[in-house]
């Protein structure tokens, strides 16, 4: 079976990367996604370099400057030599090599051009972390940044944030419901208002309805009960911001096909990993009821569709419970089609897995399931202990 750990460049440069690929090539894995382009955070990192480790958003790798030229966003500079020697490493093994991009999620980026970001139903740009999928601009440096990490000679590039994200306050001490937070992360910027108008959805009606809903919770109104469906908004929201957040779905599928071919030109291929999985349990692996394929969609996420133009997908199965796992990548695979490949995403240790049995029966399960691969998150942030359960998972 497919497989691969995720590894952070930090983890590289701090252990080396012989050191590194030693170390996870005995666990039986067959592959390495490895964190090419990342965005900002700070971590736990229980065998590193320094146990806590401060990350910024940068693309690791010196991007080749014709693919930039004439554009306004491009890669924010990393580590640029954290990748030398990785793609002979790997080789040498026998591995393959994966390079996990994060596409739309660029603080940097996002506060120095704030105009491609997210702009809410009050016409605030609250999130300067997130870049709209529907701006030209942003569409723009998506489509090459794939080319770029694709030309490192990947086996593919692993997607992650090419859709909409959901509204992540720091601090809220108004009690939102999740549909009140589901309409507050909607973006209404000039592109995407433009692109819902196109479809003929009512795309004022809808930012109107949304501001006022929203605006009545903050003002003590309230909150919405219950999880986001289509159904449960349409009775609170009305017909017309359903119509909206349905049409963010054609934004994102145009982007991700876009993205997807460039990939495949540069003879790679794309595994489209969606944030549903991880929306939903990364805090405890506790997800909330919807399975995460039923609930893409309000990320943009269209997997019918997409499953006719991605050749690939990950599931970030960020659950405890064993059937919870084969229950995300079956319903995965049958939104997507039974023909593609779908790689289960599982977390090996906290707040997952608390022994080897509980990974051994999350990996079985994904493969009954029909996942084709399963990949491992991550090898910075597990102890070794906790990464020493990877080989009886892959030999269950
Ligand atoms: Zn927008």
């Amino acid at each position: 079976m497919d497989s691969s750990v995720y590894v952070f460049v930090e983890d590289l440069r701090g252990e080396g990367v012989e050191r590194v690929l030693d170390r996870i090539s005995a666990y039986g894995v067959s592959g390495v996604t490895v964190g090419a382009v990342h965005h900002a955070s700070r971590d736990v990192t229980p065998h590193g370099l320094s146990r806590l480790t401060v990350r910024h958003d940068g693309a690791h790798f010196t991007p080749p400057p014709e693919l930039f030229a004439g554009l306004r966003l491009s890669p924010v500079p990393g580590y640029p030599n954290a990748l030398d020697g990785l793609r002979e490493a790997c080789a040498k093994r026998s591995m393959k090599l994966h390079g996990w991009t994060v596409f739309l999620r660029n603080a940097t980026l996002g506060t120095e051009h704030p105009d491609v970001t997210v702009r809410d139903c009050f016409g605030d740009r609250g999130s300067l972390t997130d870049l709209c999928p529907a701006h030209p601009d942003v569409r723009e440096y998506a489509v090459a940044l794939a080319r770029a990490v694709a030309r490192l000679g990947v086996d593919s590039v692993v997607a992650e944030s090419l859709h909409f994200r959901p509204l992540k306050p720091q601090r809220s001490f108004v009690p939102l419901g999740p549909m009140d937070a589901y309409l507050f992360g909607l973006c209404f910027c000039d592109y995407c208002m433009r692109r819902a108008t196109d479809l003929g959805v009512h795309a004022e009606v809808a930012r109107d309805e949304c501001a006022r809903i929203v605006g009545g919770v903050l003002d003590g109104d309230p909150p919405a009960q219950g999880e986001v469906t289509r159904a449960a908004l349409t009775a609170y929201a009305g017909p017309d911001v359903v119509a909206y957040a349905r049409a963010r779905s054609e934004t994102v599928t145009t982007l991700v096909s876009e993205v997807a071919s460039a990939v495949a030109e540069e003879g790679s291929k794309l595994v489209f990993v969606d944030s549903t999985g991880a929306v939903k349990g990364y805090r405890d692996g506790l997800p909330t009821p919807g399975l995460a394929a039923h609930d893409a969609w309000q990320l943009g996420v269209d997997l019918v569709a997409l499953g006719d133009l991605v050749p690939a997908f990950g599931v970030l199965a960020y659950a405890r419970d064993a059937a919870r796992v084969a229950d995300d990548v079956g319903a995965y695979l049958r939104s997507v089609g039974k023909d593609r490949e779908v790689r289960a995403v599982l977390r090996p240790g906290h707040p997952d897995s608390d022994s080897t049995d509980r990974l051994v029966a999350k990996a079985r399960g994904a493969r009954a399931a029909g996942a084709l691969a399963v990949d491992f998150y991550a090898y910075g942030l597990a102890p070794h202990p906790v990464l020493e359960r990877i080989p009886a998972a892959l030999s269950s």
